[in-house]
């Protein structure tokens, strides 16, 4: 499996990571972080969710600290574009809490807010600038800003920025940029117009891609059944002794939930390991190597301990609890009908969870099909819609 030591990340950036309780990276990661440290241009399709922050993030902390130079006045080593407040907020707060072992200077910069103190924050250089392409303009035109020193140059969300009318803002802005620089493309969907974007911009890239929320939601059959939090781990018990269930991942939101769990399990004659944060790796290893190896058929996991696992015919994904981060439940979901292979995943959500499951179908545009209580020893009917 690959780790973050194994690609090649100093020590102050793997001191950041398992201080976030980052176990193993995400695909986005263990696919781009090697280009990006190499140099290359890299244009990658993924959404937010996947991890595709760190993805960048990391690998430019690690060129600016191997490569150590006070950026001009009014200037910045890295610059990335964002299309909202949000994300450019949410991408400049990553920088700093992966960087804050190494002293990078990171600043936000975006419209609705006086210019000024973006202004000042920008008057002694930075390392990385974060802005929407408006506001970036807006501070050009001022000579708050000057790009004649940028050496990353790095566009996310490029379909949701041609969306919202950005492509002239950043063809003009990625005018000002020197020609000699590592630029990086992100996008979720890769249409035509935003090929032809990436084409302009991008010198001989690096290409990676991780399944898009869409196609790991479509591909997964799923169902909700809705339960009293008393009632789960009886469902649970039910749904694990019914026939169609093969290797299964259970999923719950904390590492306390996820043992007690498995002590319900086991108390009730059926065996299951659980992986997350308060074991030790060489207990993970072993619940991991008993789940594939079909020793136990049931592992109880959280999401983080959860990320990077990679094992073959998980026939059930069951959430014990619902995640409340919804990307959380793609993820979840994608662990099962890998490769092809059909799959089920099949939601428990307690009334004071309603609000998560509404959160997920907002984000996966997809309405969870309702499922009744299984009755032991039947099979779970379907709802009538
Ligand atoms: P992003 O796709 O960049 O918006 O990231 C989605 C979420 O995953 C963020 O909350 C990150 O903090 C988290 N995350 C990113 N990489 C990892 C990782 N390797 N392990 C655990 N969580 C991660």
């Amino acid at each position: 499996m690959t780790s973050f030591e194994s690609l090649g990340l100093c020590p102050p950036l793997l001191k950041a990571l398992a201080g976030e309780g980052y176990t193993a990276p995400t695909p986005i990661q263990a696919q781009a972080i090697p280009f990006v440290l190499a140099g290359r241009d890299v244009q990658g399709i993924a959404q937010t969710g996947t991890g595709k922050t760190a993805a960048f993030a990391l690998p430019i902390l690690q060129r600016l600290a191997d490569n150590k130079r006070q950026p001009a006045r009014g200037g910045c080593r890295v610059l990335v574009l964002s299309p909202t407040r949000e994300l450019a907020s949410q991408i400049a707060e990553s920088f700093k809490t992966y960087g804050k072992h190494m002293g990078t200077r990171v600043t936000v910069m975006f419209g609705g807010v006086p210019k000024g103190r973006q202004a000042r924050a920008m008057a002694n250089g930075v390392d990385v600038l974060v802005a929407t392409p408006g506001r970036l303009i807006d501070h050009m035109q001022d000579r708050t800003v000057r790009l004649d020193g940028v050496e990353v140059f790095v566009l996310d969300e490029a379909d949701h920025m041609l969306d919202l009318g950005f492509v002239i803002p950043i063809r003009r802005i990625a005018s000002q940029i020197p020609a000699q620089r590592q630029t990086l493309f992100f996008s979720a969907t890769m249409p035509t117009e935003i090929g032809n974007l990436a084409k302009g911009m991008l010198n001989d890239p690096a290409h990676v891609a991780v399944a898009p929320v869409a196609t790991t939601v479509e591909r997964v059959d799923q169902a909700v059944i809705f339960v009293d939090t008393a009632r789960k781990r009886h469902v649970l018990f039910d749904l694990l002794t019914d026939h169609t269930t093969g290797r299964t991942l259970v999923f719950t939101r904390t590492k306390h939930g996820a043992d007690r769990v498995v002590k319900h399990l086991e108390e009730s004659g059926m065996p299951a390991a659980a992986i997350h944060g308060n074991k030790s790796q060489g207990q993970r290893e072993r619940a991991l190597a008993d789940f594939r190896s079909g020793a136990v058929r049931v592992l109880i996991a959280t999401d983080i301990a959860a990320r990077g696992i990679d094992v073959d015919g998980v026939t059930h994904v069951i959430n014990y609890d619902l995640p409340n981060v919804p990307e959380s439940y793609v993820h979840r979901i994608g662990r099962t009908a890998r490769a092809g292979a059909d799959g089920q995943a099949i939601s428990l959500c307690a009334p004071d969870e309603r609000a998560f499951l509404k959160s997920i179908e907002k984000l996966t545009r997809n309405r969870v099909p309702v499922m009744n209580q299984p009755i032991s020893g039947q099979r779970p009917q379907r709802a009538a819609a």
